[in-house]
């Protein structure tokens, strides 16, 4: 059996990545911080898919949580090991930097970035010992280029992009790749807020993005065909930033 952990997997991009990963032959571990009954239906699209899967609810923004919950799986595996790490779990708080909450400022730093260390760190090693591994971080446009009025988002993003350069050379010798997908407007709940009819007059593309189109590139990306890629930042924005 071959094991893929997707973070935030109960909706949006992460569960379009689970259903991916589950057609690729992946038994998927669903991440997720308080939707169950989301989580729930990834894991039935996932049995649908023709896989299993297990869900593994916790913050990643808390390292105990995490840790608990990623030692307590390898325990009651000690012979496999999760060889795809997706780390998609975000949130975002926008508001202009005058205005920002000192909460909402290092909320959406840390769901990304300690996020990152939290589940990455432990996995990292079982990936070395079995030189195969694939991490996909999940950026974004905003990460890129920078977003008025999301300073706390942009500053998490443009972290992951830092974090995935500096990670994928560490761990390239032992056949480890680290890259980085950084969307756009992509449409799930974390855009339905948003009024999509005028800003999608800002995308040469001239629509949203759908979960499944990032869910194709980070399955390639997790693919043993893309183990010459690493270090990597692939933006999917429908040329909003280029
Ligand atoms: P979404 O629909 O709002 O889903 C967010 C997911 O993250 C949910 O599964 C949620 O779990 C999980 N999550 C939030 N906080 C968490 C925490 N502390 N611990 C564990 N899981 C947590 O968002 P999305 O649009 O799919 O976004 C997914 C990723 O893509 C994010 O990193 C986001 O920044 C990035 N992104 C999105 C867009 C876009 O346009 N949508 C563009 C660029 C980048 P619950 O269901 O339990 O709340």
């Amino acid at each position: 059996m071959k094991y893929a952990l997707v973070t935030g997997g109960s909706r949006g991009i992460g569960r379009a990545v689970c259903i991916r990963l589950a057609r690729m032959g992946y038994h998927v571990l669903v991440n997720y911080a308080n939707r169950t009954d989301e989580a729930e239906t990834t894991l039935e699209l996932i049995r649908q898919a023709g896989q299993d899967g297990e869900l593994l609810g916790f913050d990643v923004s808390d390292g105990k949580q995490a840790r608990a919950a990623l030692e307590g799986w390898q325990d009651a595996h000690p012979d496999e090991y999760i060889e795809v790490l997706v780390n998609n779990a975000g949130i975002r708080r926008d508001n202009i930097l005058a205005l920002m909450p000192e909460e909402d400022w290092h909320r959406v730093i840390d769901i990304a970035l300690d996020g990152f260390y939290n589940v990455t760190q432990p996995l990292l090693q079982p990936m070395m010992f079995h030189k195969y591994g694939r991490i996909i971080n999940v950026a974004s446009v905003s990460g890129l280029k920078g977003m008025p009025g999301q300073t706390n988002y942009s500053a998490a993003k443009g972290g992951i992009v830092a974090v995935t350069k500096a990670l994928a050379q560490e761990v390239a010798p032992k056949n480890v790749t680290v890259n980085a997908v950084a969307p756009g407007f992509i449409r799930t709940d974390m855009t339905d807020g948003l009024d999509e009819a005028s800003l999608k007059k800002t995308v040469p593309a001239r629509r949203f993005g759908t979960p499944e189109e990032v869910a194709a590139l980070i399955g390639f990306l997790a693919s043993s065909e893309a183990g010459y890629i690493t270090g990597n930042v692939v933006s999917i924005n429908g040329g909003l930033y280029t």
